[in-house]
């Protein structure tokens, strides 16, 4: 069932992308735990956060990370496996050679 109406009728933007990708998805997953726990360098943030406000698939994967890290920080029931991030970015890595 796909309900594509054509309905927006500009679609067509003076430029696509106006604000430079100055890191990749790669350096942004590989330093997202880091991102969440304010343990990271001011400029590498700012980057991140330009990224994320035009990454939409780096956005949910901060979301996904933040809400694992506020459960388990919240009440320490349970641990993150050690591997947790590394099994995530390689899952994500094979996910974006896809696209
Ligand atoms: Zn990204």
């Amino acid at each position: 069932m796909s309900k594509k109406k054509a309905k927006s009728k500009s679609l067509s933007r003076p430029t696509a992308t106006p604000v430079p990708v100055e890191i990749s998805c790669r350096e942004v997953l590989r330093e997202i735990s880091n991102f969440i726990e304010k343990d990271i360098d001011e400029g590498l943030r700012d980057m991140l956060k330009r990224h994320f406000a035009i990454c939409r698939h780096c956005t949910a994967v901060l979301d996904g990370t933040r809400n694992v890290i506020l459960l388990s920080g919240d009440d320490c029931t349970f641990t993150l496996p050690a591997d947790f991030s590394a099994r995530l970015q390689k899952k994500l890595a094979a996910r974006s050679r896809e696209q």
